[in-house]
């Protein structure tokens, strides 16, 4: 029966990436501050952390996306949510894990033979694929494209750069919309490609007018499936899933404090959408399922239909392997421990 009883925690998986070396590293000669000591373990000279898995610095995309991003996608076609989050410090590898390659120099189709590609481009190729082996005729597939930035949403999709920010909604029912976002048809994986292009070029641009800005928002990526299948008894039924591939602000946003004014205001709110993500996850997993506080934070609000309940979740913690990083490697590792187990 111990299977029942860890039921809560079976679809939250935690994994920990470790990057490469970077040049910086490597000419400073740093050297290794974690030991993949086995593929579910990580040992610091502090402490010994255990995950579902533990990716070591010479795994490549393909391992990440078969392991957490692949087993999603037939739940997806069968109706329900999945999120998959990179969480970690900047420059650790989040954007790359999701996005991977140069989603601004390539052109749409190259990417499906480049091996840098990362988790989105790999799962929209994956989803046609199978959607295409189903022979299912009746489908619709659409995705959106959000960045939350100090606690507002702007849609990436939308190429007005003095947009409105964008306001959530529940309606009675609880489900939740985002007035005015942008949901694009999509009819291949090579539309999903360009509009992952389009927005991240987007981003960047409002990266180089403001200060930290890439290290300091979120990205949710959404890809969803909507299906209309006849049943045994011939009834048509419609079922709709998704997957949201999220790109977290920069963790060390958390640690530091003491900024003033206007960066104050933005990192208490970067700081309340980590730790309020952290809080939910650790409430999802704990058998005694308290209150889930999906209000306290808007990435929490937008993704409260796909944390719970019939749904997948995995975190995948990135981390730099070099001393110089310790401290924030440090707090990613108990961070996504903490998300693992109660
Ligand atoms: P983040 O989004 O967490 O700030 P990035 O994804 O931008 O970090 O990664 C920072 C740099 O390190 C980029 O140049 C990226 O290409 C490189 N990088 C990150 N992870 C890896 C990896 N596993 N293998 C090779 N290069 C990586
Ligand atoms: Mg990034």
């Amino acid at each position: 029966n111990q299977k029942k009883k860890l039921g809560g925690c079976q679809n939250i998986k935690v994994v920990v990436r470790v990057r490469p070396f970077d040049e910086k590293e490597s000419r400073g000669r740093s050297r290794m501050a974690v030991n993949c000591i086995s593929p579910r373990e990580i040992q610091t000279k502090d402490k010994k952390y255990y995950y579902d898995r533990v990716f070591q610095p010479d795994c490549n995309q393909l391992d990440i996306y078969s392991y957490v991003v692949e087993p999603m996608i037939n739940d997806v076609l069968a109706g329900y949510n999945c999120t998959v989050f990179a969480y970690g410090q900047t420059g650790t590898g989040k954007t790359h894990t999701m996005t991977g390659g140069d989603p601004s120099s390539l052109s749409s189709l190259d990417w499906r033979r480049d091996e840098k590609a990362g988790c989105i481009p790999r799962a929209a190729a994956n989803i046609f694929d199978e959607i295409a082996s189903m022979k299912v005729n009746d489908y619709n597939v659409r995705v959106s494209f959000l960045e939350l930035y100090n606690e507002e949403v702007r849609d990436l999709l939308n190429p007005d750069e003095r947009q409105p920010p964008l306001n959530i909604f529940n309606d009675n029912k609880g489900a939740v919309f985002i007035q005015n976002l942008n949901e694009k048809n999509v009819f291949n994986s090579n539309d999903i490609y360009a509009l992952l292009q389009q927005g991240t070029l987007r981003r960047q641009t409002a990266s180089t007018l403001m200060n930290n800005h890439s290290s300091r928002s979120h990205t949710v990526f959404t890809i969803t499936v909507h299906i209309k299948e006849a049943d045994l008894s011939g009834e048509e039924v419609l079922k709709t899933g998704k997957i949201n591939l999220v790109d977290l602000a920069g963790s060390e946003n958390i640690a530091k404090s003491g900024a003033k004014d206007k960066r104050a205001l933005e990192l208490a709110n970067i700081n309340r959408s980590l730790l309020t993500l952290g809080r939910v996850i650790q409430t999802l997993t704990d058998k005694n399922n308290r209150h889930v506080p999906y209000r306290d934070s808007k990435l929490t609000r937008i993704l409260q239909d796909s944390l719970g309940g019939h749904t997948k979740t995995c975190i995948i913690a990135t981390v730099s392997p070099a001393y110089s990083s310790y401290e924030e490697t440090q707090s990613t590792l108990e961070y996504a421990m903490r998300a693992r187990d109660i």
